[in-house]
């Protein structure tokens, strides 16, 4: 067969044409990256042969060779792993199939402008495969897949098109030829691929050699790092080994190794990242966390070690006791999968724990990172909330930072019985609330939930510490019973109307609004605005009725009529009052400021207005001619 030529995907040229132009300080992570692949192939062949052991016939040992043609300039490493035939090539060579290069080619679209940018992020996501192009200027892979007769030949300048034509190679594997440039030639000194793999690649669990002459040597240790005692791995190699298994680049922000000896034994080495995964809010919820058997990988889907609710987490589990023979598809059932997923969660969520207390400026990057995703944990897994709850932490109307709902309790008013929250979009739309008032008045606290995760959780967790969640947008305010700062219930009254004019102007309201609202009541939560909109005890709370709205989540019967509160100390309301009571109870002249006043309450609440051509009409004779 003859040689056929291919393009490149679009974005994979975008990304090859940047690499080659990189000028990444850190070039020698290409060798990181093709090792990386070789010992995944490796890995993927020996899951293969559980159920296939022909595939692995005439060589189970698996091993990585590195060799430098220094006349030539070339570095190969060779493999003998799963290998690629030629659909295998097309899909993954000249495509881009990993994630993590999705993840840096969608950033570059962003800011394709920024070159400086562009060449520092190669670095934070590292480009697989494609990373040979910062050094070559041609790459060739030779590669059989095993159980294939055929080996084909890869090769490509990067620039544009690549070739593939049928092959000779003498067993199973994959061999990457790199061709390097002029001015890259340290990368054949041994010495420097030595310290190269010592540094990003000592933690491979196949072992690396390098050839010379016809020695070979051996440059890792060989054994999978979390196999390895705590005491013997350095911080440096912790972190590359969670570059290798997650595919960040960035440090992990904490490290959770054991070795877990029972009548189950397993050993997790998990991480998490110190900055946000750019899939995290993906409806995939992907986990990212694999799991082997003896040393043996099995899966990266690992539903049913971990909960969704954890998937920041990065790493590997490992366990001694369960059957290789454990398929991908029945071990989310097996009961030791699911003990060890047990495990694990209270060791995660305990770690947590600790962190939070030794240090809450560390726990705040976490917090911010991550919050929104384990407190899906507190419905999601009822058997855990108890632990993840004192995790969770709060914006409230106390100041800036964030607050534990303990330290919430803590501060709670004599004659406070709630916790009380308020929610919606962002921080500082809720911070403006009407709502809110009364509370700020009294100094009484009022968590601020900005995340939609908040609206799932609040209703069934219901409490804490036998204190309920209370939505200050929904049902009475009962702030009488609340002492303030100086310890003495509020009841102060002498800006207001008088309660029988108040109610003569509730029940000319009524009229006028008819069943626009629920019902209309005089407000303790009001000290600045004039009115504002709640919804009644029983009924959705009002933000989560607009929350559910843009989600089209709201189903028919679920919205419900608000509740109109009037605040009778502002002075439109004893202005209306006063007009109610001077007109002896004649409504009319009131209808249009009644419309103008529930409208006001629903532009407060962020709603739209039925009829704004009415309202600028009303609003225009109002001005005009006053009440009346
Ligand atoms: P990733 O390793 O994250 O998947 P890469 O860009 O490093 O991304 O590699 C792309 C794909 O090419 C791999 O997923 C794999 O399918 C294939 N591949 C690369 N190197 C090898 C190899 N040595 N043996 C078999 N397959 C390989
Ligand atoms: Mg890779």
């Amino acid at each position: 067969m003859s040689k056929e030529t291919y393009s490149f995907e679009t974005e994979v040229g975008k990304l090859l044409d940047i690499v080659a132009r990189s000028l990444y300080s850190h070039k020698e992570i290409f060798l990181r990256e093709l090792i990386s692949n070789a010992s995944d192939a490796c890995d993927r062949l020996r899951y293969a042969a559980l159920t296939t052991p022909d595939l692995i016939e005439g060589g189970g040992e698996f091993k990585i060779l590195l060799e430098a043609d220094t006349e030539k300039r070339i570095l190969s490493i060779a493999d003998n792993g799963i290998g690629m035939n030629k659909d295998d090539l097309t899909e993954t060579l000249g495509t881009i199939a990993r994630s993590g290069t999705q993840a840096f080619v969608d950033q570059l679209a962003q800011d394709g402008s920024d070159e400086e940018k562009n060449l520092a992020m190669i670095g934070q996501f590292g480009v697989g495969f494609y990373s040979a192009f910062m050094v070559a200027d041609k790459v060739e892979v030779l590669t059989r897949k095993a159980g294939d007769e055929k080996a084909w030949l890869w090769s490509s300048d990067g620039k544009g098109e690549y070739t593939i034509e049928e092959s000779e190679r003498g067993e199973r594997g994959t061999t990457v030829k790199v061709f390097l440039r002029e001015d890259e030639k340290e990368f054949i000194e041994s010495e420097r691929v030595r310290h190269i793999v010592k540094a990003h690649s000592d933690h491979i669990g196949i072992p690396i050699y390098l050839a010379e002459g016809d020695k070979e040597e051996k440059l890792n240790t060989a054994s999978a790092l979390w196999t390895r005692s705590k005491s013997e791995i350095k911080d440096e190699q912790y972190t590359e080994f969670y570059h290798h298994v997650s595919h960040n680049f960035d440090d992990p922000w904490l490290t959770i190794h054991n070795q877990v000896e029972g009548v189950l034994s397993y050993t997790n080495l998990l991480f998490i990242p110190s900055s946000r995964p750019f899939d995290l809010f993906n409806p995939e919820r992907k986990l990212h966390v694999k799991l082997y058997v003896k040393r043996v990988f099995i899966t990266d889907d690992s539903e049913g070690i971990i909960p969704g609710y954890l998937r920041f987490l990065r790493g590997v589990v490992d366990s001694e006791d369960l059957s290789l023979n454990i398929s991908r598809e029945t071990f989310q059932h097996d009961p030791k999968i699911t003990k060890i997923r047990s495990g694990l969660i209270k060791r995660v969520l305990g770690e947590l724990k600790k962190k939070a207390d030794k240090s809450a400026d560390e726990y705040k990057t976490f917090w911010e990172n991550f919050g929104a995703v384990l407190k899906e944990g507190l419905y999601e897994d009822a058997a855990n909330r108890d632990a993840i709850l004192p995790l969770c932490r709060f914006h409230s109307t106390r100041g800036e930072g964030l607050v534990s709902l303990d330290e919430y309790i803590a501060a709670m008013k004599e004659g406070q019985e709630a916790i009380y929250t308020i929610s919606g979009e962002n921080l500082e739309s809720i911070r403006q609330s009407p709502q809110l008032e009364g509370f700020k008045a009294k100094g009484i606290e009022v968590l601020l939930l900005d995340d939609s995760v908040d609206d799932f959780w609040v209703p069934s967790v219901g409490q804490y510490q036998e204190k309920p969640f209370k939505s200050v947008t929904q049902g009475g305010a009962d702030l009488a019973n609340i002492k303030d700062a100086e310890g003495k219930p509020k009841d102060d009254k002498k800006d207001q109307a008088d309660d029988a004019d108040v109610d003569a102007l509730i029940a000319a309201l009524k009229v006028a609004l008819g069943d626009k609202v629920k019902d209309i009541r005089s407000s303790q939560r009001l000290t600045e605005s004039a009115v504002c909109l709640v919804a009644d005890e029983g009924d959705l709370d009002i933000r989560l009725e607009k929350m559910l709205r843009q989600h089209n989540q709201l189903q028919e019967g679920m919205a419900s009529k608000r509740i109109l509160e009037i605040n009778p100390a502002h002075p439109t309301i004893t202005r209306m009052a006063a007009f109610v009571k001077e007109n002896s109870g004649a409504v009319d002249g009131l209808n249009e400021a009644a419309l103008l006043l529930f409208d006001q309450a629903r532009l407060l609440e962020g709603e739209t207005i039925d009829d704004t051509a009415a309202f600028a009409r009303r609003l225009s004779r109002v001005i005009e001619k006053g009440l009346g």
